[in-house]
């Protein structure tokens, strides 16, 4: 469940939120003596309602019965083609505010099961990529280098949207990077543990010099 998609739709902070259960396919929040419902369609997490895999490609124990995957990538993509409709100035300055709320406190890249660096570009100092101050210009920086760095094992699981403490829509960069993979190279980070990974490996063959 979404607590920031609650919060929007309750009107309240998730700290007074009193309950939250599941019937079915509805969501019941009780808040100030209030029952409301939602749909799960309305409050799940947008990557979760992308999801392919409800059951595990491989499990110890499964809690519940398999369930057959029902992606909506439709509701899943709303927030994503809403920025992807508006004019590339707004766009940009749309990006410009939201990641002047950035506190860069890291939790999106030290979360991320992507991101395992030992010394992560950031804490470079020669060169230094980016300032150690959350400028916005500097944050912008910081997530679209991680966003590259991240391209071929990004596998959506929204980790990083989540856990930003000031709700930066950082999944719309994440996502459309995935979707830019999968196009470009028929490649989904974490559905094939056979699969040689994406950007790790190349051919002797390859015809770019930068390859070898
Ligand atoms: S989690 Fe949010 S606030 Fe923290 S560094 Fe990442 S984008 Fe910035
Ligand atoms: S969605 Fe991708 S970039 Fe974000 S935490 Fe998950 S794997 Fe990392
Ligand atoms: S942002 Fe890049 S350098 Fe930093 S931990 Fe992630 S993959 Fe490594």
């Amino acid at each position: 469940i979404d607590l920031a998609k609650i919060e929007r739709l309750t009107g309240k902070d998730r700290d007074e939120l009193d309950e939250i259960s599941r019937q079915g396919e509805k969501v019941i929040v009780k808040v100030g003596g209030q029952k409301k419902e939602f749909t799960a369609n309305q409050v799940l997490f947008d990557h979760c309602l992308a999801c392919e895999l409800p059951t595990p490609q491989e499990y110890d124990i499964l809690l519940g019965e398999p369930r057959p995957p029902a992606p909506n990538m439709e509701a899943s993509g709303k927030n994503i083609a809403g920025l992807k409709g508006i004019p590339s100035a707004e766009r940009w300055q749309s990006w410009q505010n939201e990641l002047s709320r950035c506190i860069r406190c890291y939790a999106c890249r030290n979360v991320c099961p992507a991101c395992f660096c030992q010394r992560c570009f950031v804490e470079e100092t020669e060169p230094q990529w980016v300032m150690p101050m959350p400028r916005w210009q500097d944050n912008l920086i910081f997530q679209i280098v991680r966003n590259i760095h991240v391209a071929g094992r990004c596998t959506d699981c929204g980790e990083c949207e989540r856990v930003c403490p000031v709700n930066i829509p950082l999944r719309s960069l994440t996502r459309e990077m995935y979707d830019i993979v999968g196009e470009l190279f028929k490649f989904k980070s974490g559905m094939d543990k056979e699969a040689l990974p994406l950007m790790t490996h190349y051919e002797q063959e390859e015809a770019e010099d930068f390859f070898r």
